[in-house]
């Protein structure tokens, strides 16, 4: 297979084309990334002398870049990961969210049913993966999850804009039998994500000694999944699910962000220890709360693990241990 994959060099997707080139040894990848403040090309140096890796840098708002690139590369199927991504800085600036994540989203999707239509095959025989958020649903109270038909209500710049992008994906396979699928995860976390996000924000204060941000009170809940564990999700769902599925994924890990700091912070006075008193938990600062901060977001995973039995695997602990220990490697090298 020929897989395109936008944004391959932000977190998930670096991730991503590592998971699926190991796993695939015949496949071919293309990925097209604009190379944003929040990419870094040195999580695929090891690709560097794959004969099975190619990058373009290229912005999806470009549409004759996408069709150059799709043109050349005739991509067997799409994995759309490339989007603004952090919600502070849609409240800041949310146009950048829209023309990447609304008219990017458009761009490709379009280049690409126009590119398969013309092919012997036909368009249905081609797969376009979104890959969307469990924001799109807004945010629960103390009860329920959100399943795949909890109605959409972003109320965030970022939610919003990845809302629309889901809406026309759907429009694509309902309008021209395009065969796409979605997915909507939860909160990831580990290795290669940019320092702009809670969990590395975390590990970097308390390493460096800085105080810790916790907005509002910290009563607000996420649902972590590990990183692979996503990857692992998008693989099962790229290759085994029905043309215009959704699909939700989480693993059932809800945490307040209060207990999260705290519980990263406990691990951090075991792996290193230097911590005020003893204890890294003495940095934690709270700050004015984030506008429009949605309260909870939980997600029930049983459609991707009954109808393709895709489960998370490991412990929070293990997990959270090992991506702590991956960026106090990476703060510690920033040292010398
Ligand atoms: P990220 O910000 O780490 O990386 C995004 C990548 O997309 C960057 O390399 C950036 O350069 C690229 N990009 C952005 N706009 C582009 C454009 N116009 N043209 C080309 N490239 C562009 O994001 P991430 O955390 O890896 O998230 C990847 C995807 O997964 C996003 O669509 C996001 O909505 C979704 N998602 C993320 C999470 C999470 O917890 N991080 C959870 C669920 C879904």
């Amino acid at each position: 297979m020929r897989i395109i994959i936008t944004g391959g060099s932000g977190f998930i997707g670096s991730n991503l084309i590592l998971f699926l080139h190991n796993k695939y040894p015949e496949y071919q990848f293309m990925n097209l990334d604009k190379l944003s403040y929040a990419s870094d090309q040195r999580y695929l140096s090891d690709l560097k002398s794959s004969s099975r890796y190619y990058f373009k840098k290229l912005d999806l708002v470009n549409r004759e870049a996408i069709q150059d690139a799709v043109q050349t590369f005739k991509p067997d199927g799409v994995i759309h990961l490339a989007a603004e991504s952090h919600v502070d800085n849609s409240i800041k600036g949310p146009e950048a969210f829209v023309q990447s994540n609304v008219v990017g989203t458009f761009n490709i999707l379009d280049e690409c049913r126009r590119f398969w239509s013309e092919q012997a095959e036909g368009l249905g025989a081609f797969r376009f993966h979104h890959v969307s958020t469990d924001e799109v649903y807004g945010s629960l109270g103390a009860e329920g999850y959100f399943t795949e038909s909890t109605p959409y209500a972003p109320n965030s710049p970022y939610s919003a804009t990845k809302a629309a992008s889901d809406m026309l994906v759907r429009a694509y396979f309902h309008t021209y039998g395009m065969n796409v699928v979605t997915t909507n995860c939860s909160n990831n976390y580990g290795r290669f994500q940019h320092d702009e996000k809670l969990i590395p924000t975390v590990i970097r204060n308390a390493y460096q000694k800085k105080p810790i941000p916790i907005y509002g009170n910290g009563q607000n809940i996420r649902d972590w999944l590990y990183v692979d564990d996503h990857c692992a999700a998008i693989d099962k769902v790229f290759h085994e699910s029905a043309p215009g599925e959704t699909y939700n994924v989480g693993g059932h890990n809800e945490w307040k962000n209060l207990d999260l700091v705290k519980k990263i912070c406990h691990i951090m006075n075991e792996l290193v220890g230097d911590g005020p008193d003893k204890d890294y938990a003495n940095l934690m600062t709270f700050v004015t709360d984030r506008p429009g901060h949605d309260q909870r977001y939980a997600i029930d995973p049983s459609k991707i693990e009954s109808e393709l039995g895709w489960k998370h695997q490991g412990s929070f602990d293990q997990h959270l241990t090992t991506t702590i220990q991956w960026y106090i490697e990476k703060y510690s090298s920033l040292e010398v």
